[in-house]
């Protein structure tokens, strides 16, 4: 695959838009909060940030980690110098797409499967301790979750792989 597209050019160019990813310092207290970190793989966005500023092209094209992200922006709280993960997340997803538009993120079956591309709201007992309600996700509404799965069925990328989704 030819990655000298203007794609990659953009991608490099927003990134310096980022501009204070330069500022990463790799402390990793980004992924602190990060439920995505969890996963298997994990998200590692310090790791991602370090693909980027050292220009690793390929591997980061190859990276699936990106997809796993719920967006929470819990790293751009949590990180001390600013430097914006989460956005940093959405551009590599964003150009990984512009360069294949036929990359079918794993998660996605996490998404079509729970709502989510991570087990989320799985803390409702302590909640419950706490005297706080259960969070109203969509994985605990069979009814949503099928209107859910019926709208995500009729997008191009999901009913162009609906083996995947049986
Ligand atoms: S993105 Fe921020 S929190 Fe994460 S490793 Fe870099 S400096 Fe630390
Ligand atoms: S926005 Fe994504 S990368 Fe950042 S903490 Fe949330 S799941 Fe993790």
């Amino acid at each position: 695959m030819d990655l000298q597209t203007e794609a990659v050019k953009d991608l490099w160019k927003d990134v310096d838009r980022l501009g204070d990813l330069l500022h990463c310092f790799n402390c990793s207290t980004c992924l602190s909060g990060c439920p995505a970190s969890y996963g298997d793989p994990p998200l590692l966005v310090r790791n991602l940030a370090r693909k980027v500023l050292y220009g690793l092209e390929e591997e980061l094209f190859e990276e699936d980690t990106p997809w796993a992200c719920v967006s929470c922006s819990k790293c751009e709280e949590m990180c001390p110098m600013d430097v914006k993960p989460f956005e940093l997340i959405l551009h590599i997803r964003q150009w990984q797409s512009t360069n294949d538009e036929t990359r079918v993120p794993p998660s996605i079956t996490e998404i079509y499967r729970r709502g989510y591309t991570q087990a989320v709201a799985t803390n409702d007992e302590l909640r419950a301790e706490l005297g706080l309600k259960p969070l109203p996700t969509i994985n605990k509404n069979e009814e949503q979750l099928k209107l859910f799965q019926e709208m995500l069925m009729k997008t191009p990328v999901v009913a162009a792989n609906d083996y995947m989704f049986g």
